[in-house]
């Protein structure tokens, strides 16, 4: 028996999603409540789609129940403060008619009806709506792009970025200003679109304190506003250093560390590298009856066993270094001091350490080595780098996506990796097979193919031969000795991701460079280049 799948008519996507939902097809206006008509903020949108109606009682109406302008409908909706209702089939005749019967200048007529005030209220559920819809999805971080004929509303999430929703530039001007004039702790400040801005906004979402942080800046066309939700400062669980990512011999090493009377811990990264939520982590190994201080700027994670001081970094009484001096005088045992960007801070570290305290910190360099080369920029000599009682353990960390379980394909099945096969199949050998990479079209993941991130870390145990090479400055033939001694390298680390099949390989080249065995070689063959 031959089908005839050519005949049959779009109706066929229709029924079968009418019969899911056990409803029946609209076709005409007599099958809707007489009262019902298309929501107004949302007529403008339905006119440049054509295939899909929202109306004031939230039901909507769609010719193609399984287009993405459904789902993407019920988020401007929401955006809009309107709750979706209801995904219903209709006939294209009977969405086209409801189209055709819009009458824009009614609209325009009850639009500007509204006050000013309602404007304002508006707005604010607005932004309450979509903060609260980002930390329900557990975003990071939300972009609003405002240019002339779009506002794009993007996501960040895992480290990632997609797009949203976009909406008119007017509303997202008026969302910008709402926010920074109604909400932020200075709503003195006047948000201008002209200048960069930031400030900090509390937000309470589901009976939780939430902490935003704004930042805006001025681009061609338009501008663009960053909120960072940083999370609650009470109810956040900080995750331990194995969830984090930490291999079970790091983690001794840390414990370790943090187990002698004095000197210091010292973390580097780039920024957005996990830093912060590493050191909170760190806290809890710390027994307690030790007493902690806490500078942070801003405080991120809240840790019970000590006491967190914020910081303001515009103002300098306010800063690391002088908080830091001040902690001293509080009878400390732990001192954790946000990040040293400058020679002061740094001092301060010093000075902690080697006066009786267990000192934590965070700086900015490539490598847990180069936390030293880093340390003698910031003015501290080799001797007193090299001495006993400062350093006693490095830590570097890098961030890499980690594969979705429900979508992630075996490497060698996906199209986007196929030129480097050859290359990855030579440098891992046997544990090619093991690879896999970011799989496509998986609703469990927004479609991004990973789920979350973990470490690429190194962790360095200060010894007497770390010691000499430190004094002598010899970062190389310091890195050898490590290495000699079975140490791993976060170069390494990220490597055995995407061996294990925890990472996409080109998740990992994306973040220590291409995986291949002349980088790692002592001699590098300029010959091979040319093979
Ligand atoms: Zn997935």
């Amino acid at each position: 028996m031959s089908a005839q799948p050519e005949q049959m008519p779009e109706l066929s996507a229709l029924e079968r999603y009418a019969s899911a939902v056990r409803t029946k097809i609209l076709t005409s206006q007599a099958d809707l409540d007489p009262k019902d008509r298309i929501h107004p903020d949302m007529a403008q949108w339905c006119t440049e789609h054509g295939n899909i109606v929202a109306m004031t009682s939230g039901m909507i109406l769609t010719s193609d129940p399984s287009s993405r302008d459904v789902q993407n409908c019920k988020t401007i909706m929401l955006n809009k403060g309107i709750r979706p209702g209801r995904v219903m089939a209709a006939t294209p005749g009977l969405v086209s008619v409801l189209i055709d019967n819009i009458d824009m200048d009614a609209i325009e007529e009850l639009r500007r009806a509204e006050t000013e005030e309602e404007k304002v209220s508006n707005q604010q559920k607005r932004l309450r709506l979509l903060v609260q819809e980002a930390v329900n999805l557990g975003i990071s971080d939300i972009h609003i792009e405002v240019r002339e004929d779009v506002a794009r509303i993007r996501f960040r999430k895992h480290g990632e970025m997609y797009l949203h929703a976009e909406w008119f530039p007017k509303v997202a001007r008026e969302i910008a200003s709402v926010a920074f004039n109604k909400e932020t702790d200075h709503a003195t400040a006047h948000f201008n679109p002209y200048v960069p801005q930031n400030a900090s906004m509390p937000m309470m979402i589901d009976g939780v304190e939430l902490r935003l942080r704004l930042a805006s800046l001025p681009a061609h066309g338009g501008f663009d506003m960053v909120m960072r939700i940083l999370g609650s400062t009470d109810s956040d669980v900080v995750p331990d250093l194995h969830e984090l990512g930490y291999t079970d011999a790091q983690i001794s090493i840390i414990a370790r560390a943090s187990k002698v009377p004095h000197g210091a811990i010292l973390m580097a990264g780039p920024t957005g590298s996990g830093k912060t939520t590493t050191l909170a982590s760190c806290m809890s190994m710390i027994e307690e009856d030790r007493k902690i201080y806490t500078i942070e700027d801003p405080v991120e994670k809240f840790i019970s066993n000590a006491t967190q001081v914020p910081v303001n970094t515009d103002k300098e009484d306010r800063g690391f270094a002088s908080f830091g001096r001040a902690s001293l005088r509080m009878d400390p045992d732990v001192i954790v001091l946000g990040e040293m960007r400058d020679e002061d801070t740094a001092g301060v570290m010093v000075r902690a350490a080697i006066t009786g305290h267990l000192v934590y910190s965070t700086i900015h360099t490539n490598s847990a080595t180069n936390i030293i080369t880093r340390l003698a920029d910031l003015g501290i000599s080799p001797v007193l780098l090299g001495d006993g009682s400062l350093l006693v353990c490095l830590i570097y960390q890098r961030l890499v996506p980690t594969l979705c379980p429900h979508c992630k394909v075996p490497v060698s099945e996906s199209q986007d990796h196929q030129p480097y096969l050859s290359r990855w199949q030579e440098y891992f050998g046997e544990r090619f097979s093991g690879i896999y990479a970011r799989g496509k079209d998986c609703e469990k993941c927004n479609n991004l193919g990973v789920t979350g991130r973990r470490v690429a870390a190194e962790v360095i145990w200060i010894d007497e031969q770390g010691r000499e090479f430190i004094q002598k400055g010899d970062t190389f033939g310091w890195e050898k000795y490590l290495r000699n001694n079975g140490w791993q390298s976060h170069r390494e680390h990220a490597i055995d991701l995407a061996a294990e099949g925890i990472s996409d390989p080109l998740d990992v080249e994306r973040v220590i460079g291409e995986i291949n065995s002349a980088y790692a070689a002592s001699s590098f063959n300029y010959a091979a280049l040319s093979e």
